[in-house]
């Protein structure tokens, strides 16, 4: 049985990714920062399923908890086969607004996150000669978009560190993909307005905002045998926005 690591799997495309993987038979480890109870729902609800799962807490800004998360993994459930790099916040504002504090914690949020997991876990897929990487980048990393420069700039370096560690752990077995979503109705997009959710919409050419199983199914796909020789590659999960 294979094992997957999904961060911020608590809700949102995390936790659809985790019921997706589950339903592929994977033992799931569900990885959590603040929202303990919700894991923990989402936990039981998979092992009530006969599925196997089990949560961990990190925040994935701080390494030390990166590699005591990756530890707790391999001790209850062994090889990891899939490490999914999901976690991540967002942050609409205007760029000259955008504080320091604010700009450190979104690139350790969502980039240097990427950066920890990813290194915690390479030494035992490259020592197994196995394993796979899942990153969920966003459609404004690959083209930027105004008032969000501190995403777009994370997101685009999510990008560029898929394409690169693909190249470098490739001849060691290990693909690298990412997954590079569209709007998705989840949490993050609290902060729109109706409207705003509306044009957004509208500008969409399949006429539809995403759900997050429709970005689970990708990320299950590029973590499949059936993408065995797929690795570097950037799959736009976006209903055509951005092409
Ligand atoms: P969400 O519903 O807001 O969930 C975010 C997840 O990230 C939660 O599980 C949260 O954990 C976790 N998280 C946040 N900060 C963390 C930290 N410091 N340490 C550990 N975990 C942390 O977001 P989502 O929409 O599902 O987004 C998931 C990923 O998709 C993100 O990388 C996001 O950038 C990307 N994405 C989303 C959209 C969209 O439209 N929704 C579009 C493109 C890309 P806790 O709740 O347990 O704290």
């Amino acid at each position: 049985m294979h094992t997957v690591l999904i961060t911020g799997a608590s809700r949102g495309i995390g936790a659809a990714c985790a019921r997706e993987f589950a339903c592929e038979g994977y033992r799931v480890a569900i990885h959590y920062h603040n929202s303990e109870d919700k894991a923990r729902a989402l936990c039981d609800e998979l092992t009530a399923a006969g599925q196997e799962a089990m949560i961990v807490k990190a925040d994935v800004c701080d390494s030390a908890e990166v590699r005591q998360m990756i530890a707790a993994v391999e001790e209850r459930f062994g090889f990891i086969d899939v490490l999914v790099n999901n976690a991540g916040i967002a942050l609409q504002k205007l760029f000259t607004e955008t504080t320091d504090d604010e700009w450190e914690k979104l690139i350790a949020t969502d980039l240097s996150s990427v950066f920890y997991c990813s290194k915690a876990v390479a030494p035992m897929m490259i020592r197994e000669h196995r394993g796979c990487i899942v990153n969920v980048a966003s459609m404004w990393g690959e083209v930027g978009a105004s008032c969000e420069v501190a995403y777009s700039a994370a997101k685009a370096g999510v990008i560029g560190l898929t394409k690169a560690l693909a190249k470098e752990l490739g001849p060691s077995g290990i693909r690298v993909n990412a997954v590079s979503p569209g709007v998705t109705m989840t949490d993050m997009m609290a902060g729109f307005s109706d409207e705003d959710v509306a044009a957004l919409r509208e500008d969409t050419p399949l006429c539809t905002l995403g759900k997050p199983e429709d970005i689970a199914r990708a990320v299950v796909f590029l973590a499949s045998q059936k993408a065995n020789y797929i690795t570097g590659q950037i799959l736009g999960v976006n209903g055509g926005m951005v092409i």
